[in-house]
């Protein structure tokens, strides 16, 4: 399961490409790009943004990542059907992606019942955050069946019991909004982020070095940190991110900065003194985030550019927190734009 030489999960350095452009790209699907997130930013993003709103965010969340689960999940479908292998029944369908879990770290899934009403039973253990968790479920659930499917859960991330049930839904009408979601992003080419590769999987040894991967128990954590991270895909996160702007208004966005600046900074500030700029965007890059590049002093404060920002607003919220840090004083998030998803601009003035 793991390479001799450097440790990780074999599949991980097979699968995917490590870009100079700070993006992962998957080598079997071109659109699919990876990134390391931090779980505990997840949580943290979930409930400062139902605080500021007063309102509990968590089911638009799952509503989001529900969308591009099924979407990735037909995806998986489809290239099994074009291959002409047999594919398997609905309920061997699930228990694989369920056992799929565990090399990204999302937490231990089991499939406990396949009811004749068409409604599933299942047990999470250590989800890395319930709302996504349980919106990845509803979409594969969605993809097998070809049909919407409610989830209702007792119990918390550690430990949770889940029933998906299938709901009468209008599937013309949800793709149309999912086409949405299966759009690629435009990337740039710009960009020298670069790693010695592991002579025998091929994944940065970098990554070795930075994460400690143990697929037994469907972990990923950050060693330096200590903090948890799932290797997730980016278009999951900006279909979350997409329809919480949707539903909540446009707001949102500098919100959801201003939420990973603060936790930018307590991040950065726990890793005490001797962490650089160029270090920092260096490891955010072999995370997949994207690539700060630029960086020039203007006035009181900062420009730079993100090149492929995983998701414009959190990325800018990161390095917002990240230079705050460094230079031991508060900034205003001054003119921006993020509305590209090659390159994003961003200033940062004094307070
Ligand atoms: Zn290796």
């Amino acid at each position: 399961m793991y390479c001799d030489e450097c440790g990780l999960p074999r599949g991980v350095g097979k699968a995917n490409e490590w870009k100079p452009n700070g993006t992962i790209v998957s080598r079997y699907e071109a659109d699919l790009r990876g990134v390391f997130v931090d779980a505990g930013e997840l949580g943290h993003l979930v409930s400062s943004l139902s605080d500021r709103m007063g309102y509990d965010v968590s089911r638009l969340v799952t509503e989001g990542k529900r969308k591009d689960s099924a979407h990735y999940a037909r995806g998986l479908i489809e290239r099994m059907r074009n291959s002409g292998s047999a594919l398997p029944e609905a309920g061997d369908f699930m228990r694989m992606m369920a056992a799929n879990y565990a090399v990204p770290g999302f937490g231990k899934v089991t499939i406990l019942d396949f009811r004749d009403d068409g409604s599933v039973v299942l047990d999470m253990e250590g989800a890395y955050n319930l709302p996504m968790a349980l919106g990845q479920t509803a979409g594969v659930y969605e993809a097998v069946l070809g049909t919407r499917g409610d989830v209702d859960y007792e119990g918390d991330e550690k430990q949770s019991r889940v029933i998906i049930l299938p709901r009468e839904g209008n599937p013309e009408l949800e793709r149309r909004i999912e086409s949405e979601v299966e759009q690629a992003p435009t990337l740039s080419d710009e960009g020298d982020a670069e790693y010695k590769a592991c002579p025998r999987c091929s994944a940065p040894l970098e990554l070795s070095r930075a994460l400690d991967w143990k697929v037994e128990d469907s972990l990923i954590v950050e060693k330096r940190s200590g903090r948890r991270f799932v290797f997730d895909n980016v278009r999951g996160l900006t279909a979350v991110m997409r329809l919480l702007v949707d539903e909540l208004g446009e707001d949102v966005e500098r919100m959801l900065a201003e939420i990973a600046r603060d936790y930018a900074r307590a991040y950065y500030s726990d890793m005490g003194k001797g962490i650089s700029f160029q270090d920092e965007s260096s490891r955010m890059a072999l995370f997949g985030w994207g690539l700060p590049a630029g960086l020039e002093k203007s006035g009181e404060g900062f420009t730079l550019r993100l090149i492929n920002p995983f998701y414009g607003p959190l990325m800018a919220g990161r390095i917002w927190g990240l230079v705050e840090t460094l230079g031991e004083n508060e900034l205003e998030l001054g003119e921006y734009d993020w509305s590209e998803t090659a390159v994003a601009q961003v200033t940062l003035t004094a307070a």
